[in-house]
């Protein structure tokens, strides 16, 4: 079934700049698809359209069942807890620890930081503390998170977003600022929660090659357009 689907999107900053034109696809539920393009392509711009950090100029935003673009601002919460997303540069509070970072996704866009654990029930900890435990980080959750490597940070980043249980993530670039190997953990990550928890995850990536090994499709973008649409099998070298 059909989890997100983009009718004729564009999205226009300013007078001249447009940054998506009439984007059509779709992403069925489970499905692992990769964004990619070169600098400046939009890819950014199409994942903050979808969850509303920007608002698309015109077309039409379907996510589960629901008209992304005409939501008021409660509904927009809402959709936003079905919503993770994760971003190159993580977006995390360092001077907050590992475990009250991610307790924060779970309060969504509405608090204010408070850095106090106290305000969380013992079930939301544990639920906390398992997803930590998935993601490797038992030794870290105590420690703030200034003090983690980037590759730490960004697994941090997707606990966060794993705690408000969604239905989709949405990941901008999220190994753009990581070596290699900190970028194949990361990937093997996100491979193994939209397997083993059914979410669909759409992710922007300029390194092709880590797009092929990891999606089930592949939607490429230049100047605003969707370029390909397809298995990854099928993209060649001059697409
Ligand atoms: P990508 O993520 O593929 O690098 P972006 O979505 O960031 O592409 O950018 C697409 C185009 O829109 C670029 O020309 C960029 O300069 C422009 N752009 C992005 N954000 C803004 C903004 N807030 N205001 C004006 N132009 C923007
Ligand atoms: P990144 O792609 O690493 O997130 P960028 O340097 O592309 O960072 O963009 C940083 C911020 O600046 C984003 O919020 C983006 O929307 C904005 N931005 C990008 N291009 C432009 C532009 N041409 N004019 C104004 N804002 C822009």
């Amino acid at each position: 079934t059909t989890l997100l689907d983009l009718k004729n999107v564009s999205k226009q900053y300013g007078h001249d700049t447009v940054a998506l034109s009439d984007v059509n696809f779709s992403v069925n539920e489970g499905e692992f698809v990769s964004v990619i393009g070169p600098s400046g392509a939009g890819k950014s711009t199409l994942l903050r359209c979808i969850n509303r950090m920007i608002d698309a100029s015109s077309g039409e935003i379907i996510f589960d069942d629901v008209n992304v673009m005409s939501l008021n601002k409660k509904n927009l919460r809402r959709l936003r807890t079905k919503i993770g997303m994760i971003f190159q540069h993580y977006n995390l509070v360092n001077r907050l620890s590992v475990i009250e970072n991610v307790l924060h996704g779970r309060l969504g866009y509405k608090s204010t930081l408070t850095g106090m654990l106290g305000i969380y029930s013992e079930e939301e900890k544990k639920h906390a503390l398992k997803i930590l435990s998935i993601l490797g980080l038992d030794e870290q959750v105590y420690k703030r998170c200034d003090q983690l490597s980037g590759g730490q940070k960004q697994r941090v980043g997707i606990a966060r977003a794993l705690i408000q249980e969604p239905k989709l993530l949405l990941c901008d670039e999220p190994i753009a600022s990581l070596d290699p190997k900190a970028s194949m953990v990361i990937m093997d990550h996100l491979r193994n929660i939209s397997s083993s928890m059914g979410i669909t995850v759409l992710i922007n990536l300029h390194q092709v090659d880590v797009a092929l090994k990891y999606s089930d499709r592949i939607i490429g973008v230049s100047g605003g357009k969707i370029v390909y649409n397809g298995s990854p099998k099928h993209i060649t070298e001059n697409e």
